[in-house]
Parts: structure tokens; sequence; C-alpha cells
């Protein structure tokens, strides 16, 4: 249960934030911080936002005023060390603010974290997070809701929307009750049309993404009698399609589509190092696998990053700890294959 007092005191009794969040971010991390932003602002306080990652072409119609300033060292600095209250929104590891991260440290200042990932580490004062909540936006609609803090209004609803719609997979994943539903049907009657929002994230792709989704999907390899998938992205993909990582969005669902696949992961060589994605059917929790890689996040669905290590080194490894955990997994739940 989320302490919603101590963060409404936290609220009240101090004047100024700055909202953050976590590398290369998503609808519901841009959508959180543009939410709390509005409800701050309500409040009359003085708010901020600054991120490492620049926010992603498809993700600007949330931040239609511009209030998202990517992370300068020498401009913004001095945020995190003056500011009251410094606000983790939809990360739970320290090394996710990545050029943020070493100054965020540093700072005396007072540090909360809403959250909706497993297994925090402890980086802040004070944590305001649940792992049975869809998305940080769906915890910043309780927020608005349990403590009355402000009225809801469009400004609001609008990103958490967005923020709920794409931590869900637009509906469908597992946190997706009828619950969600009715919170869902009191946030369109502020005036949100679904399908504006689902054409402003998905339908409004840039060519070279859809390409990229092409050689991605080329590369699929199942393994592991049909239980596991995989799809690999090289620096040479992206540079000769002129593509970004953020265009990867939601490419790695397309392995668990696959019949009798349980475990997806992807491979994507980023200019220092690579990431992996990791996505599984039922109850394999991968974040314990993501975990074996210093990477985290949800039970189906989680992420490691590599900063120093060679894709094509590492890949045989990732993917034989990824059988022998599945195998094992499989095994002791008795899951018919
Ligand atoms: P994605 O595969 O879409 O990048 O990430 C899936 C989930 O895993 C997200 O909820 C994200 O927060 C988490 N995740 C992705 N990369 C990392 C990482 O490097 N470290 C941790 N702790 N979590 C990650
Ligand atoms: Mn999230």
């Amino acid at each position: 249960m989320i302490d919603f007092k101590k963060l409404l005191e936290i609220i009240n009794y101090n004047n100024s934030f700055l909202l953050t969040t976590h590398v290369n971010p998503d609808a519901d991390a841009i959508g959180s911080e543009i939410a709390l932003y509005q409800i701050l602002k309500e409040l009359k306080k003085e708010v901020n936002i600054v991120n490492h990652s620049a926010t992603p072409y498809n993700l600007k119609f949330l931040d239609s005023d511009k209030l998202i300033e990517k992370y300068d060292e020498n401009k913004h600095i001095k945020f995190l060390f003056e500011t009251d209250v410094l606000v983790a929104l939809d990360f739970n590891k320290s090394d996710r603010l990545v050029s943020m991260q070493t100054a965020y440290r540093e700072s005396n200042k007072l540090k909360i974290c809403i959250d909706h990932h497993q297994d925090p580490e402890d980086f802040a004062d004070h944590f305001f997070t649940g792992s049975d909540y869809a998305a940080t936006g769906h915890i910043l609609y309780d927020l608005v809701a349990k403590t009355k803090l402000v009225k809801m209004n469009r400004e609001i609803a609008y990103p958490i929307y967005a923020a709920i719609m794409t931590d869900t997979g637009s509906f469908r994943f597992e946190r997706t009750n009828s619950e969600l539903h009715r919170i869902i049907a009191d946030l369109l009657d502020y005036g949100i049309q679904p399908s504006e929002v689902y054409d402003n994230l998905y339908d409004e792709s840039k060519m070279s993404k859809i390409k990229l989704l092409g050689r991605c999907l080329n590369s699929l390899q199942i393994i592991d009698g049909g239980k596991i998938g995989y799809m690999i992205l090289t620096q040479q993909d992206f540079n000769e399609l002129n593509a970004i990582e953020s265009d990867t969005e939601n490419f790695v669902n397309f392995i668990l589509s696959v019949e009798g696949v349980k475990l997806g992961l992807l491979f994507i060589e980023l200019k220092n190092g690579f990431k992996v994605s990791f996505r599984s059917k039922g109850n394999l929790p991968v974040n314990k696998l993501a975990a074996e890689f210093g990477g985290g996040g949800h039970i189906n669905a989680s992420g490691a990053r590599f900063r120093d290590n060679q894709m094509q080194e590492l890949m045989p490894k990732i993917l034989n700890r990824s059988k022998i955990y599945s195998g094992k997994y499989l095994k002791e739940n008795n899951v018919q294959s």
C-alpha cells in the first residue's frame, strides 16, 4: 500500500521539485512527468523536468509545451543540488539515470521515487511504489483520486491515459483488469480520444522504424526446441536505415507471438555496449534472469544494459543462461511445453 499521506506531506511542505526519469523513456516515463508537472503546477510549485535522454519523437506530442529538458551538466547540475525534492519517476535503479547518476547520488536534497518496478535499489529517501500498479501513471491517478490534492483535469488525465495505454500493451497485459478499465473510463470522460492517442504513439512512425522492424523480424531465430526466440539489431542496421534506439519499442513482443515460444530476447547493439530486452509468457519471471546480468524490470518484461561489453561476445552466454533458467523454471513449475 502506498503511503499517499506521506507523499502529500512532502508535496505540501516543499516548494521546488525536479522531475526525472529513466534512459530511453517510454510513454509511462514522459506521461508521468507531464502529469506530475501539471499536478504540482496547480499547487503553484516550482517544477523542472530534466532527463538524460532527449524525448523520443513519437512522445513529443505529450510535451507540447516543451517543458522537458535534456540534461546538460553545465546548465542543470545546480538543479540537482538546489531543488527541494528530486523525484525519480518510473525507474528504481540509479544507473538508469546514466549521465545524471553521479550528481543525483551526491546531492543531499530530499529524494523520492514513484515507480511500479520490482526490487527497488535503496537510492531514495522515500519510495511510493507498488509492482501491482500497471504503470507509474496509474500511481499518479491514485494519488489524485485518493488524496484529492488537485481536481483531475484533461491536462493531467491525458498523459496518464497515454502512460497506462503503453505500459499495458494497449490494455492487454496481466495487470489489465476491471478496476483499471474503470480508471480508463474515468480518464476518457475528460475528453480523450483513444484513437488519437494510439495514432500519435504508434501510427506516426518514420519509415526508418518500419524498415528496422523488417530487419529485426528477419533476424528471428527459434532455439531450445521452440521455447526461446531471439532477434538481433546491430549498429550497422541502425546506421544504414538512419534509425534510433527508441524505434525498437515493442519489437521484442513479436517473438512471443510465435506459437510455443515462452521466452523472447532482443539484442540491440548500442554506440557503447548493448542492451537486451527480455519478455516472457505466463509466469516465467524474466526480471530474475535480467538481474543475473545487472538488469531488472517486471515479471514478463525486463531489460539489461551492458556498457563495456561486445554484444557478439556475450550473446552465447546470455542465450545459454536463458535456456538453463527457463528449462529449470518450466520444469519446476510443471509447465507443459
Ligand atoms: P525494455 O526491454 O522495454 O527496454 O524494458 C522492459 C522493462 O525492463 C522496463 O520496465 C524497464 O524498466 C526494465 N529495464 C530495461 N532495461 C533495464 C536496465 O538496464 N536495468 C533495469 N534495472 N531495468 C531495465
Ligand atoms: Mn512504467
